[in-house]
């Protein structure tokens, strides 16, 4: 097979010493660090804005009516890659047209890679991902987050599935994602 055999080129003094190259390099940053646009952000004082769309906490909502639309399927818990959600179901009691409920309903938000999976998952859009990406906590139990916690996060969705209500289970339609 032929080869092209490449000569190495010599290095003149001032690249053998390198500061001519650091100083260019220098003289680069500088010019970049006095005239280009600040982008600093005064953080908390200035909130930050997400984009639409963005992939916060999970959160679980209620309906208009006050109901949790969990109804404790564990498709959500089932689906999720790292296992960051654990329910536990419970029977609902009386002639309610839903069955079951949410005992408890733990969010790992330290094991969350908000991938948006639950959200897809969820057959009564009870668990979206909220725009919250504030949270912190001193502790790995503090990071896990409860029912209530996580209903608070939440709030409530006027749209979308209504398990609760007999008439719209009757023929009711899908009505696309709520965002
Ligand atoms: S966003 Fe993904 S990782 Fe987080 S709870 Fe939902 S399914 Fe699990
Ligand atoms: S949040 Fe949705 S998918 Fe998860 S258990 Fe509740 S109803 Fe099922």
């Amino acid at each position: 097979m032929a080869y092209k055999k490449v000569e190495r080129p010599e290095l003149t003094l001032g690249e053998k010493l390198y500061i001519p190259a650091v100083l260019k390099g220098l003289g680069l940053t500088m010019k970049y660090f006095l005239k280009r646009k600040k982008f600093t952000r005064q953080y908390p004082e200035e909130p930050t804005v997400v984009p639409e769309g963005y992939r916060g906490l999970p959160a679980l909502v209620k309906d208009d009516e006050g109901r949790v639309k969990c109804v404790a399927c564990q498709m959500c818990e089932w689906v999720c890659p790292p296992e960051a959600i654990r329910i536990v179901p419970q029977e609902l009691p009386g002639d309610n047209p839903v069955e079951k409920g949410p005992k408890e309903f733990d969010l790992d938000t330290l094991r969350c890679i908000f991938c948006g999976l639950c959200e897809e998952a969820c057959p009564e859009e009870a668990i979206f991902l909220s725009r919250e990406f504030e949270f912190a906590g001193q502790s790995r139990e503090e990071m896990i987050f409860n029912k209530e916690k996580l209903l608070e996060i939440g709030g409530i969705r006027t749209q979308g599935e209504k398990k609760w209500k007999k008439e719209a289970n009757a023929g009711f339609s899908r009505q696309g994602p709520i965002r």
